[in-house]
């Protein structure tokens, strides 16, 4: 019932990049684990309308949610976290926010009255805020509130925190603040002036923090955490340490023992039950104790920013976990990836993985990859761009179609075996224009995916403009590559594969963004098990 659904605010101070997302979805999954349905949700002070037209050096990986949302990275921590899907409302921008004020402006709905931040962007951001909470399907809602304090941007969503506050009553509401209590090694202290300024400026907006979740290298002793309480108005079992973990994967715990779960509960009226970790618990420990490991190549044009790709290496970690191995991910750049240096670069590789991409940039050390997996029988998976680029390479290689091409690459290529989809003829806005979201998607019976999946039909998400072009689907497959996962619909090609290979795939959609901790994507489990046997085959190859 919405009139009983709590919220909880996360802002963070002192510096950006200290990992809301995560503490968030920690703190959310203990709550999950004692029966509270929780969700999460980002609030972004950019104005960009979504992430979906920025660069991943800006920004990092474009998370896809099912119902074609595209969003912060942050989001996918949630749904590997939570294992309930997010949609559209779990992430609003600053864009968003005005761009439906302007739209309201624009059809007169404000019946005269000057526009402005406060009431009207507020009133959007708390509306916003209250969506997934009035929708009756959760308990508790957690709100990250992007940026730092302080920052002139953040300043309406912390006025809307603090509206909120008054209009939902105390009771229903808290503000968890996430600072960094840094470590002075010519001091040899830890100093909490920082995070004492950090909670005054957020004072000087009228918002007072409950708890303190605070990142140190080192642990907090008695005595700063009772300094830490005392100069910023919070009780001392309210302030929590964060220290750093040697995977995200261990903060839920982490804050299980620093109590954070019964604090917050507490505060909210709620009460606190026993966690069930289990299954987190089961992961975690086949995580840590891999029986081997194998290396598997990410072939990519960002692979220099670990973001780029998150949602790709959190992937390996479930899969890993499955498997028993850990996945060591070796980043290689395609732009610099030629048929001189191929042979030495992916020559050690138990497997390949061709990256999702936009743009020619690096596209012919993507095809010079897929050449050499191919013809060397490594494990290959291509998600894609990284499908479209196995397409043409076959294309080029094997039906002998010289200058095959995908249309977005070149667009006078004589053989365009990837082309615009039809849809996309006609759209000229980028933003939020491509085949966005999750569709169906039928499996060829006897193929390796129906066997992976072991489901006819499948659910997958998708971000792309181009596709495997028809024309050519009969020469392709009577050369050996086949279709093996087709759309009911549209008769999209999905996904092919090589018969005659020991494991080679390529999909159209991002297996990776459903991949969770509780469901380890299919797809990257069968991938890594393959990878793992060619490890196994190449190890007693070389001692026979
Ligand atoms: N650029 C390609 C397309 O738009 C692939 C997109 C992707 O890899 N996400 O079809």
């Amino acid at each position: 019932m919405s009139a009983s659904t709590k919220y909880i605010f996360v802002t963070g101070g002192v510096s950006s990049s200290l990992g809301k997302g995560i503490i968030a979805a920690s703190l959310a999954k203990l709550l999950q684990s004692q029966g509270y349905k929780t969700t999460i949700q980002k609030l972004d002070p950019y104005i960009n309308v979504d992430p979906g037209t920025l660069n991943p050096y800006e920004h990092g990986e474009c998370y896809v949610t099912d119902d074609g949302a595209e969003t912060d990275l942050d989001l996918g921590h949630y749904e590997r976290f939570l294992n309930v899907p997010t949609s559209q409302a779990n992430n609003v921008t600053t864009g968003r926010i005005y761009q439906s004020v302007i739209e309201k402006e624009r059809k007169g709905e404000f019946l005269g009255k000057t526009v402005q931040v406060i009431p009207h962007i507020t009133d959007e951001i708390k509306n916003r805020i209250q969506i997934l909470g009035n929708s009756g399907d959760y308990d508790i809602v957690i709100t990250e509130i992007g940026g730092t304090v302080g920052d002139i941007e953040s300043l309406p969503y912390i006025e809307s925190v603090r509206q909120l506050q008054w209009d939902l009553g105390e009771q229903n509401t808290l503000v968890i603040h996430l600072t960094l209590v840094p470590y002075l090694s010519a001091a040899g202290e830890l100093k909490t002036k920082p995070t004492q300024h950090s909670v005054k400026t957020l004072m000087e907006s009228g918002v007072q923090a409950d708890i303190l979740v605070c990142r140190t290298e080192h642990e907090l002793s008695d005595g700063i955490k009772t300094k830490l309480a005392r100069f910023c108005n919070v009780e001392k079992e309210s302030v929590i340490q964060s220290i750093d973990a040697s995977t995200i994967y261990d903060v839920p715990n982490l804050m299980l023992d620093e109590g954070l779960d019964k604090v917050v509960l507490k505060k909210l009226g709620l009460q606190s039950h026993e966690c069930n970790l289990e299954g987190w618990n089961a992961f975690l420990t086949k995580h840590k104790n891999p029986t081997a490991e194998v290396t598997i190549g990410l072939i990519g044009k960002y692979v220099e920013l670990q973001d780029s790709y998150k949602s790709i290496l959190e992937a390996f970690i479930h899969a890993g976990a499955s498997n028993e191995v850990k996945v060591k991910v070796e980043p290689i750049h395609s732009e610099y990836l030629t048929a001189s240096n191929v042979v030495d670069k992916l020559k050690g590789l138990d497997g390949v993985l061709v990256a999702p991409g936009f743009g020619e940039r690096g596209i012919e050390g993507k095809i010079k990859a897929v050449q050499y997996v191919r013809e060397n029988n490594i494990p290959f998976l291509g998600i894609c761009l990284g499908m479209q680029m196995a397409v043409i390479e076959y294309a080029r290689n094997v039906l002998n179609l010289e200058g095959a091409n995908s249309t977005e690459m070149e667009e006078g290529t004589p053989h365009p075996v990837i082309d615009l989809m039809e849809s996309q003829k006609t759209i000229v806005d980028k933003g939020g224009t491509m085949r966005l979201g999750a569709w169906a998607c039928n499996l060829l019976p006897d193929s390796i995916v129906s066997e992976v999946y072991g489901e006819a039909v499948i659910m997958e998400r998708h971000r792309h403009r181009y596709e495997f072009n028809n024309s050519y689907i009969e020469a392709i497959e009577a050369a050996g590559m086949v279709a093996t996962g087709v759309n009911p619909e549209t008769n999209l090609v999905e996904i092919i594969e090589l018969p005659n290979h020991d494991w080679f795939v390529g999909v159209q959609y991002h297996p990776e963004y459903k991949s969770t901790v509780a469901n380890p994507h299919p797809l990257f489990v069968a991938f890594v098990g393959a990878v793992k046997k060619h490890h196994q085959q190449k190890k007693s190859a070389s001692m026979a």
